[in-house]
C-alpha cells in the first residue's frame, strides 16, 4: 500500500506558511482536536479552515486534499454530513448553537475520518456560548475536529486560547491579491489593481467587491461624502454630520474609509509616486496635498481616530461627528478630468 503523503496544495490563495506547518503535523499524525484560526475579517480563515476540513477527509489515496473526490467536493459545497460551518444567528453566536453543535459531536461521524464543525467569529460569541464550548474543548472525542475563526482573540477566554492551536493568519501582499484577482477571477487589470488595492491583504473581501457591487458603492458614496465636506461651510457640515450620524456600522465604515484616505493624502505629500491605496480619487488627493500642511493632516487622522473610539463609547455620534467636520480642512476641489 501506497503512502498517503498530505500535500501543501489547499485551494486557498496565500498563506503557505500556514497551510504547511498544517500539512506537516498530518504527516506526522500530530493533529489537534482544536484550531484557532484568527485574521481581520475578510483575510480568508472560513476559506482556510474548510480547506484543513477537506485534507482531513479526503479520500484519495495518495495526495491529500485532491479536491475532487466525493469528501472534497461536498465539503467545497457546505453539503457534507460530517462537516459543519456554524455563524453567528445576529450579532453573537448563542449558547443554543454551541448545544445544537454539542449534539452533533457526540456522535461518531456518519462517512468521514473525522467531524469538523467550524464556528465562525467566535470572538463574537456569548459568555455563556463560550463557557459551553470549554466543555467540548476539554474532552473532545478522538474523531472531533473543531476550528475556530476570530477576528480578534481580546474578547476570548484564556482558558479557550490555551486549548487551541493558533493560527494567526496576515494580510497577503498586494501584489498575491492581484495576481489572483486576474488569474482566477479573470478581472481585468485596472480593476483588479484597485480592489487589491482596497482590499488590504483581504482576499477574501476582494472576492466579494468582484460580486458585491454595494461595497464599491458605498465606499464611493462616503469618499464623496468626505471631498465634499471640504469645500462646505459650517452649516453644510452640519449637515452632512446628521445625516452619516444615523448608521452607525455605516459610519464606523466611514471612519476607517476616511483614515485610509488621509494616510493617502499624507503619502503623497511625501512623494507624489508611493503607491496609494484610495488610486482612483488620486486627483481629489493630490489637490488636498498642496493644499495642506502634513500638521494639517495629521491632525485630521487623530480627529478620525478620536472619533472613531468615541462612537465605539456609544458617545453621542453626531456630536463627535460634528467635532470632527470643524477639524477638517476648508478646500475648494476641482472635479478630475474626463477620462
Ligand atoms: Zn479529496
Amino acid at each position: 500500500m501506497s503512502q498517503i503523503e498530505y500535500s501543501s496544495l489547499w485551494p486557498v490563495i496565500g498563506h503557505q506558511w500556514a497551510v504547511n506547518q498544517l500539512a506537516s503535523s498530518l504527516n506526522h499524525d500530530r493533529v489537534r482536536h482544536a484550531y484557532l484560526i484568527t485574521g481581520p475579517a475578510g483575510i480568508g480563515k472560513t476559506t482556510f479552515a474548510r480547506a484543513f476540513a477537506q485534507t482531513v477527509n479526503c479520500l484519495d489515496e495518495q495526495s491529500r486534499p485532491c479536491g475532487v473526490c466525493r469528501s472534497c467536493m461536498l465539503i467545497d459545497h457546505d453539503n457534507y454530513a460530517d462537516v459543519r460551518v456554524i455563524q453567528s444567528a445576529g450579532s453573537t453566536l448563542k449558547i443554543d448553537q454551541v448545544r445544537d453543535m454539542q449534539r452533533m459531536l457526540s456522535l461518531r461521524p456518519v462517512e468521514a475520518r473525522y467531524r469538523v464543525v467550524i464556528l465562525r467569529r467566535f470572538n463574537e460569541a456569548s459568555p455563556q456560548a463560550m463557557d459551553a464550548l470549554l466543555k467540548t474543548l476539554e474532552e473532545p472525542a478522538p474523531y472531533v475536529l473543531l476550528i475556530l475563526t476570530a477576528d480578534t482573540t481580546d474578547t476570548l477566554l484564556a482558558t479557550i486560547r490555551s486549548r487551541c492551536q493558533l493560527v494567526s493568519l496576515r494580510p497577503l501582499p498586494t501584489a498575491t491579491v492581484k495576481h489572483a484577482l486576474e488569474e482566477k477571477y479573470h478581472i481585468e487589470s485596472e480593476r483588479a489593481a484597485l480592489l487589491a488595492q482596497l482590499a488590504v491583504g483581504r482576499m477574501g473581501w476582494a472576492i466579494r467587491a468582484t460580486t458585491d457591487e454595494t461595497l464599491l458603492t458605498e465606499r464611493a458614496d462616503l469618499l464623496d461624502l468626505l471631498e465634499l465636506a471640504l469645500g462646505e461651510s459650517r452649516i453644510g457640515r452640519f449637515g452632512l454630520a446628521e445625516n452619516l450620524s444615523k448608521d452607525k456600522d455605516r459610519l464606523g465604515r466611514a471612519l476607517d474609509l476616511w483614515q485610509s484616505y488621509w494616510r493617502d493624502v499624507l503619502l503623497t505629500i511625501h512623494s507624489t509616486t508611493t503607491p496609494i491605496t484610495n488610486r482612483d480619487r488620486r486627483h481629489a488627493i493630490q489637490q488636498i496635498a498642496v493644499g495642506v500642511t502634513v500638521e494639517d493632516v495629521q491632525r485630521v487622522i487623530n480627529a478620525i481616530k478620536r472619533t472613531a473610539q468615541y462612537v465605539e463609547e456609544n458617545a453621542n455620534t453626531r456630536l463627535t461627528l460634528e467635532v470632527l467636520m470643524l477639524d477638517l480642512p476648508r478646500l475648494k476641489l476641482l472635479a478630475a478630468p474626463p477620462s
